[in-house]
């Protein structure tokens, strides 16, 4: 299951997840996916993109990490910036307004290069 998530290169909905699974073995239940994504994202190999309500594997995994994403809002390709600096910056800011941030990530829209040309 993990691979099937970094086997594609972008996020990936948990429906799309479970016909890929089916492909391969017999029916996984919905439920028993949805605990092993909710597994990987607490093992910090994979990141919820709320936004898109789909998942992708994480670039650098093995370290706990709350990364930034850039999400493309035309071809919903996803970037993971993976910078505690712009993390601490964000957590200061919070804090002094007494706003504690919880580990979940954070999604910025815009378009991607490619679109961004195509765009003009
Ligand atoms: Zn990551
Ligand atoms: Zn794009």
């Amino acid at each position: 299951m993990l691979e099937i998530v970094w086997r594609s290169h972008g996020p990936i909905g948990a429906y799309q997840i479970l016909a890929e699974l089916s492909k391969e073995r017999e029916k996984a239940a919905p439920p028993t996916v949805y605990r092993a994504l909710e597994f990987l994202v607490g093992a910090g190999l994979v990141h919820r993109i709320d936004s898109l309500n789909a998942f992708m594997g994480c670039d650098e995994p093995g370290h706990a990490h709350v990364a930034q994403f850039l999400v493309c809002r035309a071809c919903h390709r996803v970037a993971e910036i993976d910078d505690p600096a712009l993390h601490r910056a964000l957590a200061e800011k919070s804090r002094a307004m007494g706003f504690r941030i919880e580990p979940t990530s954070l999604e910025i829209k815009g378009l991607c290069g490619e679109c961004a040309e195509v765009a003009g």
